[in-house]
């Protein structure tokens, strides 16, 4: 498509992404600089509805940005006023008592919301700053200027053939070229891939790391109802060689957020993530809790766990990464929105500060330092050995060390592990199929526990099927050559939307097929996929998951 000739829009600032990190940016850049024009491209068929987080939120970021949230009517509505941490066993469970956990996990303070009703609030305090944001808009290709750097974005290419070529029906999309370009896509971004490559942004830094987190809605019954109530689990069903656990949060309106993250370092290729995220909620603990409710709606996405020793340089020549698409989660706290509201502001500061001296196209060194010595360096500095214990020593193993840790520097403020490295990436943690055995899972019972497919339609995800697939394989025999040999095809089992199957016919060769219709855009494959043989591209815009309050 690069050869088309396309209408551009020149602007001061290009923002890809309507995430917590590009919609801080955009209204930071506005506050200090009505004239600057600002815009912001959100794949979603509108803003918030490829939001998916837990979430417990941090107001850090939101409070630095406009102090005045609450009286602006900012959907925070349900302080967090009570905090529980349970290691489950199949039957029963222990619960952790709070004044062993270190400080810093305390909740108090934070609210339990929905981000993709933060994200639409945060979209109308904007516009109304002047912001023009359009959503339905896939940000798919990146432009460069002759000296090599970042020039701008294509966005809006529509009704492609299913052959990737060009149509009748097709519509190029159109340029968008700016002073500096901000890749806020939030974890694996697509371009945000493309750039660290590009750039060599993640030379001196350890390998990203990912869990996968899969979360429902649920509506109770109200005598089971707590609002405000944050739990979070570890043990049962995922056991203590795999890291990950649930979470449990009690909304207002009768509704409970639960989810289940799994750390995608995972060995065995035979871990069915989804089955996992089913099974638990068949412990007697939270079963008690959904008996008669009803679940109403499901989703999926990849969430970054890498941390402090993970963050890549974040400027380039022409841009910046914010957010996750930098991986800016403290995995202790399961908490990224804070990081990356502050990561918006700051790359805002440094390209208003850069636009005001007549600078463009070059990179915004002042981010970087900003990122990693400010507080989003600090929040994340702390905790920066909690995922590599975890990897090393398995979840109780990290649970102790990593808690130890994160006690020595709150009291001494030095780790005695320094910096401990992470080691694979996850796709190469991966093992052989042959070396571990199958699990098998219960039926779903259709009450607590759903199949894939059924819960997908509760994500409400749609694509236009005749477009090309979004799931780019580089090469196509590798699922059955290598894959499926080698690894029992995990592409089965880890996607949490059933897209990819191995297909097997009486006297046919096995087939892999890729249902990319069903997609959620979590971005498991191309993360964990150990042949690293899967890309994710952005659909056309709109596509996607439609997803009402996650
Ligand atoms: C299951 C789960 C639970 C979590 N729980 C919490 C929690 O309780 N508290 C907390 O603080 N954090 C939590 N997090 C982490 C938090 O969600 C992330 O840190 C946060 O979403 C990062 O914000 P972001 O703006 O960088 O990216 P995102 O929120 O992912 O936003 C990125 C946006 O960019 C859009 N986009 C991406 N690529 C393109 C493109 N090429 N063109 C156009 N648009 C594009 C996406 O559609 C999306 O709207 C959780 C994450 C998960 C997955
Ligand atoms: S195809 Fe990939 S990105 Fe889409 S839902 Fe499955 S694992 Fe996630």
């Amino acid at each position: 498509m690069s050869e088309v000739t396309r209408e551009a829009m020149e602007y001061d600032v290009v923002i890809v992404g309507a995430g917590p990190a590009g919609l801080s940016a955009a209204i930071r850049l506005k506050q200090l600089d009505a004239s600057l024009d600002v815009v912001v491209l959100e794949k979603g068929s509108e803003v918030g509805a490829h939001i998916l987080s837990g979430a417990v939120l941090d107001p850090s970021g939101l409070t630095r940005l406009m102090p005045d949230w609450k009286e602006k009517g900012a959907p925070l509505n349900v302080p967090v006023k009570e905090d529980n941490f349970y290691v489950l066993g199949e039957g029963g469970q222990i619960r952790l008592p709070n004044f062993i956990m270190p400080p810093l996990m305390n909740n108090h303070g934070n609210y339990i919301v929905s981000m993709g009703n933060v994200c639409r609030w945060m979209a109308e305090q904007a516009e109304e700053l002047g912001v023009e944001i359009f959503p339905g808009m896939a940000c798919s290709e990146l432009v460069y200027h002759d000296d090599g750097s970042l020039k701008g974005v294509v966005a809006g290419v529509f009704g492609l053939e299913a052959d990737g070529t060009i149509g009748e029906n097709t519509e190029p999309g159109m340029e968008l070229h700016g002073k500096y370009v901000f890749l806020s896509e939030g974890v694996r971004g697509s371009l945000s891939k493309e750039v660290i490559a590009k750039y060599n942004l993640d030379a001196g830094c350890d390998v990203p790391k990912f869990g996968l987190g899969m979360k429902e809605i649920w509506e109770v019954d109200p005598d089971k109802h707590n609002e405000g109530e944050v739990t979070h689990t570890m043990g049962w069903p995922l056991g203590f060689k795999n890291s990950g656990g649930s979470f449990v949060y009690h909304l207002d309106k009768n509704q409970v957020y639960v989810g289940y993250i799994i750390d995608l370092n995972y060995k065995n290729p035979h871990l069915f993530p989804y089955m996992e995220f089913q099974r638990f909620k068949h412990h007697p603990k939270i079963a008690k809790l959904l008996e008669g409710g009803k679940r109403i709606s499901y989703g999926a996405r990849a969430v970054t766990k890498g941390g402090f020793q993970s963050i890549p340089e974040v400027s380039f020549p022409g841009g910046a990464l914010l957010g996750c698409s930098a991986g800016l989660v403290n995995l202790p706290r399961i908490k990224g929105n804070h990081n990356a509201m502050h990561s918006g502001i700051e790359a805002a500061e440094a390209a208003h500060a850069a636009i005001k001296d007549g600078r463009s196209g070059d990179r915004l060194e002042a981010y970087d330092i900003a990122l990693k010595t400010g507080v989003v360096g600090k929040d994340l500095k702390r905790v920066r050995n909690v995922a590599p214990l975890n990897g090393k020593f398995g979840p109780l193993g990290g649970l102790a060390l990593g808690g130890f840790d994160m006690w020595a520097q709150t009291i001494l403020r030095v780790s005695p592990f320094g910096t401990v490295k992470h080691g694979k990436t996850d796709a190469q943690s991966t093992g052989k199929a042959s070396d571990y055995a199958p699990i098998d899972y219960p039926k779903p019972d259709g009450k607590l526990s759903f199949d894939r497919l059924t819960n997908v339609s509760y994500s409400f995800t749609n694509h236009e099927e005749s477009q090309p697939a979004h799931l780019h394989l580089k090469d196509a025999s590798i699922p059955i050559s290598v894959n499926l040999k080698d690894y029992a095809e995990p592409a089965q089992r880890y996607c949490p939307a059933g897209v990819y199957e191995v297909v097997e016919e009486d006297g046919k060769d096995p087939r892999f097929v890729i249902n990319f219709q069903n997609c959620v855009h979590c971005k498991t494959c191309d993360i964990k996929d150990p042949s690293q043989n899967i890309t994710w591209v952005t659909p056309q815009g709109g596509d996607g998951p439609n997803y009402p309050n996650m």
